[in-house]
């Protein structure tokens, strides 16, 4: 019997018995893997929201709340709460020139990031140089 698949197991089935007292409940579910998680946060992220940029620096570390993406080309700096998947994204520095200024520091779905990226490589094609 694998003992963390059965208390992940557990903890859904609480959760969704209990679904409006979740957040005080239980703040932190398993997180899922290195590779899992670098590889929800690449499809979300597959380039930069404001430039284009698709070499974002993908910082995830096993154990840690906290999980974040760079853009070595604009600046922007995102902050993600991994837990059984992306919970919330949080844009906590805006590029050089102030992109995203009115969504920092706010949590949002990661879908809303991936939308904006695509959105970016279908209104301009060519990433920013740095400058
Ligand atoms: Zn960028």
């Amino acid at each position: 019997m694998n003992l963390s698949k059965h208390v992940k197991q557990e903890k859904e089935r609480f959760l969704i018995t209990n679904s409006s007292i979740q957040d005080k409940v239980f703040p932190m579910l398993e997180k899922i893997s290195e590779r899992e998680a670098k590889l929800q946060v690449s499809k979300h992220f597959p380039w930069c929201p404001f430039c284009c940029f698709e070499h974002l620096k993908i910082d995830v570390k096993p154990e840690r709340k906290y999980d974040y993406v760079l853009c070595g080309n604009c600046g922007a700096k995102w902050e993600m709460n991994i837990q059984d998947k992306i919970r919330f994204v949080k844009l906590i520095a805006t590029s050089v020139d102030w992109k995203g200024k009115d969504l920092l520091e706010k949590e949002m779905e990661p879908k809303f990031w991936q939308n904006k990226a695509w959105l970016c490589v279908l209104t301009r094609r060519t990433p920013e140089k740095p400058q």
